[in-house]
């Protein structure tokens, strides 16, 4: 069974090398940015070291089709577990993996493995065990039981101890060039066409990509949202400072919503200032050059340039927890202003 990363391939021959090597390390560090597939080669790692297509050794390609890898792909494995940020109890939001969690994983993989070969912990994401989980965890990492494997995913390894760090095999992961995704999505069934754009859109992560392939109702949302995006040139401001008041009361209940709709304004004035910039080959929303090219000629270019840096500044102050509103506020004033382009 090939690896399900698209991408990466150095990554993905350095987890081969030390599969095939004999003696696999005991704890790994994936770390790179979200969305590039580290928690799919994590449960393929998993595979790896459980498969019984190799018997008695580690397999550097896991079959794909044994008991053990179609139940580890299926997660219900009981020797492969994921430890994650626990999910809202009575209202409590909570924040980071905790050092009960820890314990818990260490109580279960000092047990011999039950089913399989090997026990995996997967923890994920692991910049957020706290430091307090972290230490605990150090333990187990300095004296690992037999017949376990502890596969670390971050975003950012400098959120994790360098105690933590320095006792885990650091595989990095980055971003992935749109031509790779394309040919890959091409090679999964998705027509030209859409590949291409799919592959635009994803933004180096493969599986933005693939979650947008295998879900109609998420194109249909981004095409809202540029449409959105488009309209807020030349919008009047008392619509625009409705606008950021709606937005505002949305980031208190769904934070994620509020990022999905800059990210989306992002691409489209980024795109359009790429149009004005004569970089049209290197837009993302390729499904929509005559309309970008319309708001490109609408536009002044300085205009356009001020309203991208100020979303982008935006993200970051929401990012930073700055209110909502007055964040919005500062960002939507900015918002080109119609037919400024003397002809
Ligand atoms: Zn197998």
């Amino acid at each position: 069974m090939t690896s399900p990363l698209i991408g990466n391939p150095r990554a993905l021959a350095a987890i081969q090398r030390a599969l095939a090597s004999g003696s696999p390390p005991h704890a790994w560090l994936f770390a790179g940015p979200g969305g590039v597939g580290k928690a799919s080669l994590a449960r393929w790692l998993a595979q790896a070291v459980n498969c019984v297509a190799t018997p008695g050794g580690t397999s550097a390609e896991p079959c794909g089709e044994c008991a053990q890898c179609t139940r580890i792909a299926r997660g219900i494995h009981a020797d492969v577990v994921t430890v994650t940020i626990p999910p809202p109890e009575d209202g409590v939001q909570h924040k980071d993996i905790s050092v009960e969690q820890v314990r818990e994983i260490e109580q279960a993989v000092a047990l011999a493995p039950f089913e399989g070969r090997t026990r995996v912990a997967i923890i994920d994401p692991a910049d957020a065990m706290s430091t307090g989980a972290q230490n605990a965890f150090l333990k187990t990492l300095e004296e690992p039981p037999p017949n376990a494997v502890f596969v670390l995913i971050a975003n950012r390894e400098d959120a994790l101890l360098p105690t933590v760090r320095s006792r885990c095999r650091l595989v990095d992961f980055g971003l992935v060039a749109a031509g790779e995704i394309e040919t890959a999505l091409r090679e999964r069934g998705t027509d030209d066409d859409q590949a291409r754009l799919l592959s635009r859109l994803a933004e180096g992560r493969p599986e933005r990509a693939l979650a947008l392939a295998a879900d109609a109702k998420r194109l249909e949302k981004r095409r809202e949202l540029l449409e959105e995006a488009s309209a807020l040139g030349g919008m009047p401001m008392a619509d625009l400072m409705d606008l950021t008041e709606r937005m505002a009361r949305q980031f208190r209940e769904k934070r994620e919503a509020v990022f999905d709709r800059l990210s989306a304004w992002l691409s489209w004035w980024r795109d359009v200032l790429l149009v004005q910039s004569g970089a049209g080959d290197g837009i993302a929303n390729v499904d929509l050059t005559e309309v970008l090219q319309l708001d490109a000629d609408r536009y002044e270019r300085a205009d356009v340039i001020a309203f991208v840096q100020s979303l982008t500044k935006c993200r970051e102050r929401l990012e930073a927890n700055v209110q909502a509103r007055i964040a919005l506020d500062a960002t939507l004033v900015m918002a080109p202003r119609a037919a400024a382009r003397a002809r």
